[in-house]
């Protein structure tokens, strides 16, 4: 897929003010600094279309984009900081539940996963929300230009193992990198397909 537009909608806290529900969406989510900012900008190739990294404690958002007038792209605020308070970690929770169950047009979510780290509790518990939610997503490892394509493809299959312990059938993945821009062809390939079906 060719990225000829790419435009900023909207950014709320609340799913009632989302964009309407016309077009298929596709959202962005992960731990902080996994590099979502980063992905998104070179999947779109729009420096700057993502913000970086908003400081804990910053209101979170949900960021709407337009891609080629053809599908709503979602930068959803992500989790983990290690110093939040119990307060907006539970405001994070109530947004992104509500964001998950009511958003009709959802066609995917893109769970980042850093390609450098063992499987992490957050991440596994963000899935298993995702999976009593019966919300579809897919698994895309970032950063993988900081290792060997063997370390990738080692930390790739532990985290699947784990996965497997709990689930019957494993999510598609992708294997990316922002500053190679690896993986950018397998994504939006991805999301052509499924805005086909
Ligand atoms: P976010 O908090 O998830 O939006 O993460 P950012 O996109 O702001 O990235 C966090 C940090 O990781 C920044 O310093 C980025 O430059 C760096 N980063 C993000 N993606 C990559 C990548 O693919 N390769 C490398 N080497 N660094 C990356």
């Amino acid at each position: 897929m060719q990225i000829r537009d790419a435009r900023f909608l909207t950014s709320n806290t609340e799913v009632a003010k989302c964009p309407a529900p016309t077009l298929p969406e596709y959202a962005f989510i992960g731990r902080s600094n996994v590099g979502k900012s980063s992905l998104i900008n070179m999947l779109t190739a729009r420096n700057g279309l993502a913000k970086t990294s908003s400081l804990p404690g910053k209101t979170q958002l949900i960021n709407h984009f337009l891609i080629n007038e053809q599908w709503y792209l979602v930068d959803l605020p992500g989790y983990g900081y290690a110093r939040v308070s119990k307060e907006s970690r539970a405001k994070w929770g109530k947004m992104i539940r509500a964001y998950l169950s009511k958003r009709e047009n959802l066609s995917c979510v893109f769970v980042l996963i850093d390609s450098r780290l063992p499987p992490q509790a957050v991440d596994l518990e963000f899935i298993t929300m995702l999976g009593e939610m019966g919300v579809p997503f897919v698994l895309v490892f970032t950063k993988t230009d900081k290792q060997s394509g063997g370390r990738t493809e080692q930390n790739v299959q532990t985290f699947l193992a784990k996965m497997s312990e709990t689930w019957e059938e494993l999510p598609r993945y992708f294997v990316t990198s922002a500053v190679a821009r690896d993986g950018r062809d397998e994504v939006l390939g991805f999301i052509e397909e499924v805005n086909q079906q």
